[in-house]
């Protein structure tokens, strides 16, 4: 089996190139019906991973995944989670900021969503679209009213922020895993005019998604930027090939079980008072 995390882990030296990282799967990640078994099988552990994480109760995981958009966010999310128990974990989906989340920093709403302890969250977006569609989009940065916003050191700063929150979260016990799903500019249209052609997937279409294609470059140089940025050993960057959903979803699936049994949770030891309970209840059940 191919090692996705070696593979597709962005290095934490600051000197990551969009062009060493394809949207393309490798040559040697075999057929469809291959990658469908190791996705299932990956889906399976991922369910006995997370009852252990929350017997332990010491980890929060948090996976956070960032797209352009068609690239497969939610589609990834649904097809790697389906064998979780739903209430081991929780979707947010981060949309455009609110007025009154726009009148408090960054991370602030971001907060609010985090995992607790024993639980997995998944950030569908996420505090990565404000080095992103808000560097990108000048009218999402002047919307936020800031003092000294905009220029190289205004944007190194919510980097920092960025790094020093997520230090802050590992250092109380949250995993941070984070995926960028690295699709083409080609596979993009293709799919952004399937929601055009078929009638089930119209609903997702938005005209303001070709404004977000057409500032390709823009939005590219952004990812470097904060691939660059923020990919450290305690919350790193995967940059997964997006451009075929099974090599897409068996990776991501097989990074999440890897990060998962890392912490290694385990299910607590039975103490000598609780040996007596469950010694008690024993006896109580057998006499009925
Ligand atoms: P979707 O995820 O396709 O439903 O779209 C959500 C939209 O909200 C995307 O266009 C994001 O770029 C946008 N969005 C998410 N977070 C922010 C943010 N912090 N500031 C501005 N736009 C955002
Ligand atoms: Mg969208």
């Amino acid at each position: 089996m191919i090692d996705f995390p070696r593979r597709h882990r962005v290095p934490y030296d600051g000197k990551f190139r969009l062009g060493d990282f394809d949207t393309d799967p490798p040559g040697d990640s075999g057929p469809e019906a291959k990658l469908e078994s190791e996705l299932k099988e990956s889906v399976d552990r991922l369910d006995a991973l997370q009852r252990r994480l929350f017997a332990d109760e010491r980890h929060a995981l948090l996976a956070v995944f960032q797209a352009m958009d068609a690239a497969g966010k939610d589609s990834t999310i649904r097809k790697v989670f389906s064998g979780v128990n739903p209430a081991g974990f929780r979707v947010h989906a981060f949309g455009r900021p609110s007025e009154l989340e726009l009148r408090h920093d960054f991370l602030h709403r971001v907060v609010a969503r985090l995992p607790e302890r024993g639980k997995i969250g998944i950030f569908n977006r996420s505090h990565y679209e404000e080095v992103l569609v808000v560097r990108v989009h000048p009218e999402a940065l002047a919307a936020q009213n800031l003092p000294g916003a905009g220029g190289p050191e205004f944007w190194d700063g919510r980097f920092e922020s960025i790094r020093e929150f997520e230090r802050h979260l590992a250092r109380n016990g949250t995993v941070i895993v984070k995926f960028w799903l690295n699709v083409s500019r080609k596979v993009q249209k293709k799919r952004l005019l399937e929601r055009i052609e078929d009638p089930e997937k119209n609903w997702k279409f938005r005209l303001g998604d070709l404004d977000d294609r057409a500032r390709w470059d823009g939005f590219q140089s952004a990812y470097e930027a904060m691939l660059r940025a923020t990919s450290r050993p305690e919350a790193p960057w995967y940059a997964i090939p997006a451009d075929d959903k099974d090599y897409m979803r068996a990776a991501v699936a097989r990074i999440l079980v890897e990060t998962l049994e890392g912490i290694d949770p385990s299910y607590p030891r039975v103490g000598a008072a609780q040996r007596e309970e469950l010694e008690q209840g024993r006896k109580r059940l057998l006499a009925e």
